[in-house]
């Protein structure tokens, strides 16, 4: 699956631990994040990530646009969320177009958890699952 990692600067440490943790798991896996992220990643982890842009200079958009392609599985977004962010429209973007393909999101390591454990269960699959099962995306909605 095609995973995307994203942290802003208070949680790039919690970003760390994260992705440590769950290498055994991330490793099978094609890695994409925003600049600073992935670079830190790289280094405490060996990981290999395709690195974007850092986040305030047009990183987060680069994800958006490959969620827009259909292209990303999962996106871990480890926001912030007591500081405002100079690139805050993107974030939302970013946020708003994971429930417009309805790929699945963490924005904090609880939820990041239970996906990363759901990935290694296959539970994430669900593009598969919609194709075998010729179902609707899943939604809540209605
Ligand atoms: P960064 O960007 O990984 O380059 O710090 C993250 C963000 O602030 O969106």
């Amino acid at each position: 699956m095609n995973i995307a990692l994203i942290a802003h600067d208070r949680k790039k440490e919690t970003m760390i631990k994260l992705t440590t943790a769950y290498t055994f798991i991330l490793k099978e896996h094609t890695l994409y994040a925003t600049g600073t992220t992935g670079t830190k990643i790289m280094e405490a982890t060996g990981l290999e990530i395709h690195c974007f842009n850092s986040g305030p200079l047009g990183g987060d958009q680069q994800i958006g646009a490959l969620i827009s392609e259909n292209k990303i599985d999962l996106v871990i977004f480890l926001r912030d969320p007591l500081s405002s962010q100079p690139h805050e429209p993107d974030v939302n973007a970013l946020i708003r177009l994971c429930d417009v393909y309805e790929v699945p999101l963490a924005t904090n390591i609880g939820s990041a958890e239970v996906l990363i454990r759901g990935l290694s269960k296959g539970l994430l699959d669900f593009r598969t699952i919609q194709k075998e099962a010729t179902l609707k995306p899943l939604s809540f909605d209605n």
